[in-house]
């Protein structure tokens, strides 16, 4: 089976071979000639035949007109033998008598014993042979002896006769030796003797050759136009004489003879030939015809497939995110969409998640464009790990990723992936050679319970992810009913934020800070608080994170730096002069370029010394803004202004940045010291924070003290600060000079002098 196909090729070589058709009409051209030849040869041996049988006959009557003329002769000789005294009148009688009967005759003579002509008949016209002798040379004179001898006849052969002409004698011998008397002799003029035999198709058609010791003595119709190939001998039997009878046709007989067969075969086959070969040359110009077709076919195929390549590819950009390599999110949505109908009919769940990642803006912003796109892509190539038939992973823009899980049996389906989802964030990220650790907030949405078209499902997922967010980062929450009302007030609520200002709904709600040394109240911490007109007192994580996220908290921050200014002005010349006030910036306000210019004039407008306000940021803001903003924080530095990171301990693990910047105080993240006096490892960390601070000459704060236990700990370790609910929750302003009146009394501790 294997071979076949390249013999096949070889004879589709050949048939296609441009020789093919001149081969196959020589091939018939050569057959052609050879049964010409053939037929041609039968046709040359029929005539041969014909021609021979023809000679034959011719001979056979020569021999049959001789022997009656021999037998004539013979009589006479005998008459003559028995009448030896007859008269010459008489004999002259009986010569007539043949003459007549044989009109061949030339002469009948009567020569004697002495071989001279004696007698003729007829006389007139053969005057001249009468005395004439036959034995005219030793040969004949010889034969005419043994012609005497033997009794038998003598015939001369074909000689010049006397009387002129070609000619013949026959001489019978009158008895035999002693008692011979001469010879009858019969003359035949040759001319004459062969004119019996001169039918008209001999006359008209051949040649008549009589061959005498294998010479031609005598010719017949010499001048016709003869054909040499053809020409037959045939011996004549006659006695005393040895002749033979050649008979050569002449050109028109053979022509008449020669059959048309041979021509005919011949221009049929050539013809036949001719018509192959043309055949052939049509079936080449086809089948080439049929290759150019099929190259043009295979060509078009080719490029039909190019095409479709190139629109597949097309297809695949237009699906695919540039930076990423992952689905982008119009395709996502649209295969999302699918796969709903699908499960709608196979009664399946589909889970949405939202990845968000934490803290990428800060470090996009921070650490450059190029690091973000380099974190998105070493972030996408983890996650598209997890890409199965079951699973599709995009990226939705910025820091966002989203994942379709198909064919959910169970909510655990959904945990488990994403369990897997956080174990792409459990190792750092390599990113310009640095290891950098980022963790991710998920937002899931179920099909079809948490909405049931595409649309719903994402925005659900949204919601879940925003909630996740503000539940602290790193985590996951599943969308549920709840939700979607708490979004909707969460929107009327950012509507809510656009008049909030203008309506002067905001207050500032001041929670001491206790100096452990002197158990005083030495400073207070400005938190900002909504007074909402229908939902009533709201605190800072309702709305600052909306404002934030609109970028309302820049005005807002300027109107907290003025109260909290203001504020200050008030307390200038009572009890509370002494305080120290601290406002809490956000990441978006240290963005705003006239925030210093800000405070300088706020503080210049009320009169405040500048080391009377404290500017807490969280440690996250603080490092992620400090080269960026290094100027602003430097002048705010300048001006006099403390400077506190909020929450420590949370953020960033890197110490240095304490080494390089004038950080007045550090205050340990509430979450430290819930535990301090349970947990080992949080009262390590404490213990390590306020003796590195201090190291630093950097004073030290604790937040979320709520027990007599914590801030004896934190006493005994020589924390500076103490904030939290059993010292006081945050309260007015106003509340704030009986708090001071009062005094911060604990059963364990001694009372402030
Ligand atoms: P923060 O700066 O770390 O403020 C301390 C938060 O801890 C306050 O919550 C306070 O009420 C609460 N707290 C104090 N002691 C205790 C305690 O013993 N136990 C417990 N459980 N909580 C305690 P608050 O007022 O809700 O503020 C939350 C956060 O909102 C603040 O955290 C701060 O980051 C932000 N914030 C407050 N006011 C402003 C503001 O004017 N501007 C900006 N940008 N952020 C603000
Ligand atoms: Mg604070
Ligand atoms: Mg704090």
């Amino acid at each position: 089976m294997q071979n076949r196909k390249p013999y096949s090729g070889i004879i589709l070589r050949w048939l296609a071979h441009p020789a093919l058709p001149v081969l196959i009409f020589l091939l018939f051209l050569g057959i052609a000639s050879t049964l010409k030849f053939g037929i041609d040869q039968q046709n040359d041996a029929q005539i041969s035949s014909r021609l021979q049988s023809e000679a034959k006959s011719l001979a056979r009557e020569l021999e049959r007109d001789f022997t009656r003329h021999v037998e004539a002769l013979k009589r006479m000789a005998e008459r003559r033998k028995v009448l030896p005294a007859i008269s010459e009148a008489q004999w002259r009688e009986d010569a007539r008598n043949y003459l007549t009967d044989f009109e061949t005759y030339q002469a009948i003579e009567w020569i004697s014993r002495d071989f001279l002509v004696r007698w003729v008949e007829p006389f007139t016209g053969n005057e001249d042979v009468l005395g004439f002798n036959v034995a005219f040379s030793d040969a004949r004179h010889e034969a005419l002896d043994r012609a005497i001898l033997t009794g038998s006849l003598d015939v001369s052969g074909v000689i010049q006769l006397k009387q002129g002409g070609t000619g013949l004698v026959i001489y019978a011998p009158i008895g035999a030796s002693d008692r011979n008397n001469g010879f009858i002799a019969g003359v035949f003029r040759m001319e004459n003797l062969l004119e019996a035999l001169q039918a008209p198709r001999i006359r008209n058609h051949f040649q008549l050759d009589i061959m005498e010791s294998g010479q031609s003595a005598y010719q017949l119709n010499a001048d016709s136009a003869l054909i040499t190939n053809f020409s037959e001998q045939v011996p004549v039997n006659l006695p005393a004489v040895e002749w033979a009878l050649k008979l050569s046709p002449t050109k028109l007989w053979a022509t008449q003879h020669r059959s048309f067969w041979p021509w005919v075969t011949f221009v049929t086959m050539v013809a036949v030939g001719a018509m192959v070969s043309v055949s052939v040359l049509l079936v080449q110009l086809i089948l080439k015809r049929n290759q150019v077709l099929l190259k043009t076919r295979s060509e078009l195929e080719q490029e039909v497939d190019q095409r479709k390549a190139i629109q597949q590819d097309l297809a695949r950009l237009a699906s695919t995110d540039a930076l990423t390599g992952l689905a982008n999110r119009r395709f996502f949505m649209e295969d999302l969409a699918h796969t709903l109908s699908i499960a709608d009919r196979q009664l399946r769940q589909v889970a949405l998640v939202m990845i968000d990642l934490d803290r990428f803006q800060m470090l996009n912003d921070s650490l450059g464009h190029q690091f973000g796109d380099e974190l998105l892509i070493k972030v996408s190539e983890r996650l598209n790990q997890l890409s199965d038939e079951r699973v599709l992973v995009a990226y939705s823009g910025g820091d966002e990723f989203m994942i379709c899980q198909q064919q959910v049996e169970d909510i655990d389906d959904v945990i488990n992936l994403l369990g897997h989802v956080k174990q792409c964030f459990s190792k750092p990220f390599i990113v310009q050679n640095e290891a950098h650790t980022i963790t991710a907030t998920m937002g899931v949405a179920v099909y079809p319970q948490s909405g049931l078209d595409a649309d719903i499902l994402l925005r659900n997922a949204d919601i879940a992810l925003y909630r996740a967010k503000d539940s602290g980062r790193n985590t996951y929450q599943f969308y549920t009913e709840g939700m979607q009302d708490r979004e909707v007030m969460r929107l009327e609520l950012d509507k809510d934020l656009n008049n909030a200002l203008a309506r002067d709904e905001f207050v500032l709600y001041y929670q001491p800070q206790l100096d452990l040394a002197t158990m005083q109240m030495g400073s207070v911490e400005a938190l900002i608080r909504w007074q909402h007109p229908e939902r009533g007192l709201l605190p800072p994580i309702e709305f600052i994170p909306l404002a934030e996220e609109s970028g309302r908290i820049t005005d807002i921050g300027r109107w907290v730096v003025l109260a909290a200014c203001r504020q200050l002005a008030e307390w200038s010349d009572g009890p509370l002069s002494h305080l120290r006030v601290a406002v809490n910036l956000s990441g978006r306000e240290l963005d705003d370029k006239g925030l210093v210019e800000h405070i300088q004039q706020a503080l210049a407008k009320h009169g405040v010394p500048a080391d009377r306000l404290e500017v807490e940021l969280t440690e996250e803001i603080f490092i992620a803004n400090l080269e960026r903003n290094l100027d602003q924080l430097t002048r705010l530095n300048k001006l006099g202004v403390h400077l506190a990171i909020d929450d420590f301990g949370v953020g960033y693990s890197s110490l240095a940045y304490l080494r390089d910047f004038p950080v007045d105080l550090l205050k340990i993240d509430r979450s430290f010291i819930t535990n301090v006096t349970d947990r080992h490892d949080d009262a390590v960390i404490t213990r390590a924070v306020i003796n590195l601070a201090h190291n630093l000459g950097i004073q030290v704060a604790a937040e979320g003290i709520e027990t007599e236990a914590q801030l004896n700990f934190l006493k005994s370790h020589r924390c500076d600060l103490a904030q939290g609910y059993l010292i006081s929750r945050p309260i007015p302003a106003a509340d704030l000079p009986a708090l001071l009146a009062r005094g911060i009394k604990f059963d364990s501790l001694p009372t402030a002098p």
